[in-house]
């Protein structure tokens, strides 16, 4: 969050129609003109408050990688006002929306599913804290607090899961750097609080929009794609394409929240960060595609506190 409101626009012979509704009245608003289903608006509102990622709260597993997390989105998320468009928030939580629905009917036994580490079973842990109610971090580098929430992870901590939703493409390029970070970001906490050794993690990528059901999913594990990441490089680097290790990273960000809840002016303090997303996001690989552009949920904000920011 904060994400306020709804909006949608549309180009009607050459004018600009804009269709706006705050959070609460948007799923009747938007199913009334036709725009989407109520259901569909309602699934994305529930997915709009997640507390962990809200003003005073430390860093997630899902914003450790320098190469893929956009300084200026995760402030505007937590301190901003937001109307956002759905359809570009359909495309960002289509993945988790997925996931929702996998989990919705249950799973294996002996597994537990969209498990938050650290809870309220660490309490006591000298090194968790309760920023606000419902949310637990642990302070995994000196000041740096961090939380996350996996997928699947075994009842004896031994292994964990991660599922990945991406557009189909008939290339395939593995496992992500930053997903790698971000596994091995669980595991870790994992086996700081509960004392063990996570021995396997596995990604399961699912394809969305693919005609060759072979490919719909594909499981990634040990050892071809060395996802049990080495501590000391997982923290420290080395350098990467340019991404160095974890610890520097989430240090910056640590420090940029609390600077940011320090700061009056929050909008002016956003202003004046580089725009490190808009280079990061202009794809080598496919140019037609950006993530400032194409699929940035926040985009009308950031375009609205930047002075000259266009495309
Ligand atoms: S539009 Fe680009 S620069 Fe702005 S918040 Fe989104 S990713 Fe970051």
């Amino acid at each position: 969050m904060p994400i306020v409101g709804f909006t949608w626009t549309k180009m009607d012979n050459g004018r600009v129609l804009e269709f706006a509704a705050p959070l609460a009245e948007a799923p009747e608003y938007f199913e009334r003109n036709g725009l989407m289903p109520a259901e569909a608006v309602l699934a994305l509102a529930s997915e709009c408050g997640d507390e962990r990622r809200t003003a005073g709260c430390g860093v997630s597993a899902s914003m450790l990688d320098r190469g893929t997390t956009c300084r200026r989105e995760v402030l505007i998320n937590r301190y901003m006002d937001n109307w956002v468009d759905p359809r570009k928030l359909w495309d960002a939580e289509e993945g988790t929306l997925i996931h929702h629905v996998l989990f919705s009917t249950g799973g294996l036994p002996g597994w537990e599913r969209e498990y938050l580490i650290p809870n309220e079973r660490h309490a006591n842990h000298p090194k968790v804290r309760s920023p606000k109610p419902g949310v637990w971090e642990y302070e995994i580098f000196p000041g740096v607090w961090l939380s996350g929430r996996v997928d699947k992870v075994k009842d004896d901590w031994s292994e964990l899961h991660d599922f990945k939703t991406q557009r189909y493409s008939a290339t395939d390029r593995g496992v992500k750097h930053d997903w790698r970070v971000q596994l091995n970001a669980y595991r870790f906490m994992l086996e700081d609080l509960e004392g063990v050794t996570v021995k396997a993690m596995k990604v399961w990528k699912i394809m969305r929009g693919s005609y060759d059901h072979n490919k719909t999913f594909k499981a990634y594990s040990e050892p071809d794609q060395v996802l049990l990441m080495d501590r000391a490089v997982w923290a420290e680097g080395p350098e990467l394409n340019g991404r160095g290790g974890v610890r520097e990273f989430a240090q910056e960000m640590t420090q940029l929240l609390e600077d940011c809840e320090k700061a009056e002016d929050k909008e002016g303090f956003i202003r004046l960060l580089p725009l490190d997303g808009k280079a990061m996001f202009t794809s080598r690989k496919d140019p037609g595609q950006c993530k400032c552009r194409d699929w940035c949920s926040v985009r009308p904000t950031c375009d609205r506190i930047q002075i000259g920011f266009g495309y």
